[in-house]
C-alpha cells in the first residue's frame, strides 16, 4: 500500500563474505533473508556470540536462499534466542540445511570438548554455540515451497524463489513489499553449472541485494574434465593414490559427474573410486532424490552415483586408508582443516607417487592453502608430516559467477533498478565490483556496512 514504511538492515555478509543476514522491514513485518554464520578470522567468529540489535523474537519470518553454513549457520542460534517464525526454503534446501547443520553443530560440540579438555582449573566451561540437539530442534521451522510460486508470508509481504544455479536447491528471491521490487541474489552460480540449470534472468527489481564474492575476478576457461583426466592417468600410471579433497555439496558431485562422463568414454583406468565422506555420501543422495532440478540428461542422472564406492563407517575408511593400491579418494574436508583426508595425507602424502589434487578454494591460514603455495611440511594431530606426493590444482570448478557473468546477469534488468547494494565479498572484491557497474551499466551502487540500515 501507499505509505508502507519499508527498509532493509544489513547484519551479516557486509564487508565480509560470511554470515549473511539482511533485514526487511515492511511496517511491523520483519523478514530476515538468510541467517548465516560468520566464519574464518577471530573477531568475526566472535560476532556469532553477540546480541543482534533486534530481538530474534520480533522477526517474524527467514527466507533462506542455499544451504552453505554462511547462509544457514546461525538459525539454530536464533531459535535458542527466540525466534519462534517459519523459516522458508526450497525442499533441497531443506534437506541438505539438515546436513550441513548437524555437522556444524557436531564440530562446535567437538571444539567445546577440546577447549573444556585443556582448560586450566576454575575458568569457566566453554560451550558449543550450539549443539546437535539444538539443530534437530530447527528443522521443525522450516516450510518447504519449489520455485515460481508466489508465498504470502502476510499482507504486506511474499516472496517467490528463482533458480540461483549455485548448489542444488539454492535461490534468488524475488521480494514484494510496499508496492516495491526487491531481489536478492544469494550467491550466484556460473552462466553455465555443470549439474544445474543456469541462474534464472530477472528482468525487473526496484532494489537489488547482489553477492560479490568474484566481483574483483574472472574465472579462467581451463577444460576441468580433460585435465582431471590427465591427472587421474598420470597418478594411476606410476601405481599411485589420488587423493582429491572436496566439499560435500555440489564439488564433490561435479567430480563424481566428471569422473562418469569420462568412464563413458572408456577413459578411466580400472581402479576403485571412493567417497569418504559421511557427509558426502548423505548430501550425493540428496543430489540423487532431486534429478528435475538438474540439468543434466536422464541416462547420466540415473547411473552417474554407479561409478563411486561410499564409505560411511570408521571401520570401512581405515581398511581403505591403509591400502596402498592405486585408487582414487574423494574426502573431506575441503581445505584440509579436518575430515578424514587427513587420514590418507598421514598415510600416502609421503609418497612421490601419489597426487593430491585441490578442486576448491583454498582460503588463508588452511592447510590446503599453505600446501598449494608450496608449503611441504603442515602440522595435524599434533605434529609435523612431510608432503612429498604431487599437488595439483584444478581452479576453475566454482560455484560463484565471475565478475563477467554477474554483470551479463545484470544486464537482463530491463530498467535500472533505484539501487543495487553488493554484500557478501571482500572489501576489494565489493569494490571492484562497484567500479566495474558503475562503468558497464550507470547504476547506483551502495556498499552497506554491518548494521547499516537503508529506508527504501
Ligand atoms: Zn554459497
Amino acid at each position: 500500500m501507499q505509505g508502507d514504511k519499508l527498509s532493509l538492515q544489513f547484519l551479516g555478509g557486509a564487508g565480509t563474505v560470511t554470515g549473511s543476514k539482511t533485514l526487511i522491514t515492511v511496517n511491523e513485518t520483519k523478514v530476515l533473508v538468510d541467517c548465516g554464520l560468520f566464519q574464518g578470522l577471530k573477531e568475526l567468529r566472535e560476532l556469532n556470540w553477540s546480541d543482534l540489535p533486534i530481538e530474534p523474537s520480533e522477526i517474524d519470518a527467514i527466507i533462506l536462499t542455499h544451504a552453505h553454513l554462511d547462509h544457514c549457520g546461525y538459525i539454530p542460534v536464533l531459535i535458542k534466542n527466540g525466534f519462534a517464525g517459519s523459516i522458508y526454503c526450497t525442499p533441497a534446501t531443506k534437506e541438505l540445511t539438515e546436513i550441513i547443520l548437524m555437522d556444524s553443530a557436531k564440530i562446535q560440540e567437538e571444539d567445546a570438548d577440546r577447549a573444556n579438555s585443556h582448560k586450566y582449573g576454575g575458568h569457566l566451561k566453554c560451550k558449543p554455540l550450539y549443539t546437535r540437539v539444538d539443530a534437530a530442534k530447527s528443522m521443525n521451522y522450516f516450510e518447504t515451497h519449489d520455485y515460481s510460486q508466489w508465498v504470502l508470508i502476510d499482507h504486506h509481504i511474499k516472496f517467490q524463489f528463482h533458480n540461483a544455479g549455485h548448489i542444488l536447491g539454492s535461490a534468488l528471491v524475488e521480494v514484494k513489499a510496499a508496492e516495491k521490487t526487491l531481489l536478492f541474489s544469494g550467491d550466484i552460480g556460473r552462466k553455465d553449472p555443470m549439474l544445474l540449470y543456469p541462474p534464472k534472468r530477472i528482468e525487473q527489481a526496484d532494489f537489488i541485494v547482489m553477492e560479490s564474492t568474484y566481483g574483483d575476478r574472472s574465472h579462467s576457461n581451463e577444460d576441468v574434465k580433460a585435465e582431471l583426466l590427465e591427472i587421474i592417468n598420470k597418478t594411476i600410471d606410476r601405481g599411485g593414490i589420488l587423493m582429491i579433497p572436496s566439499f560435500a555439496v555440489e564439488r564433490t558431485q561435479e567430480l563424481i559427474y566428471l569422473m562418469h562422463l569420462l568412464d563413458e568414454e572408456d577413459l578411466l583406468p580400472r581402479v576403485p573410486i571412493y567417497l569418504d565422506s559421511p557427509m558426502g555420501v548423505k548430501s550425493t543422495m540428496v543430489f540423487d532424490r532431486y534429478p528435475e532440478i538438474q540439468d543434466i540428461p536422464k541416462a547420466h542422472a540415473d547411473n552417474m552415483f554407479s561409478i563411486i564406492k561410499y564409505i560411511s563407517t570408521y571401520e570401512e575408511s581405515r581398511s581403505i586408508v591403509a591400502d596402498k593400491k592405486p585408487k582414487i579418494v574423494l574426502a573431506g574436508s575441503g581445505m584440509l582443516e579436518g575430515g578424514r583426508m587427513l587420514h590418507y595425507i598421514l598415510n600416502h602424502g609421503g609418497n612421490v607417487n601419489n597426487t593430491l589434487l585441490f578442486v576448491g578454494f583454498q582460503a588463508v591460514g588452511t592447510r590446503g592453502r599453505d600446501l598449494q603455495q608450496g608449503t611441504r611440511s603442515i602440522k595435524f594431530f599434533g605434529e609435523y608430516h612431510e608432503v612429498k606426493c604431487e599437488i595439483h590444482s584444478i581452479s576453475s570448478m566454482s560455484a560463484h559467477a565471475d565478475r563477467e557473468e554477474m554483470i551479463d546477469w545484470l544486464k537482463n534488468f530491463k530498467k535500472e533498478p533505484t539501487t543495487i547494494f553488493l554484500n557478501h565479498g571482500e572489501p576489494h572484491q565489493t569494490n571492484a565490483f562497484r567500479v566495474k557497474i558503475e562503468s558497464e551499466l550507470g547504476w547506483n551502487v551502495e556498499i552497506p556496512k554491518l548494521n547499516e540500515i537503508f529506508e527504501l
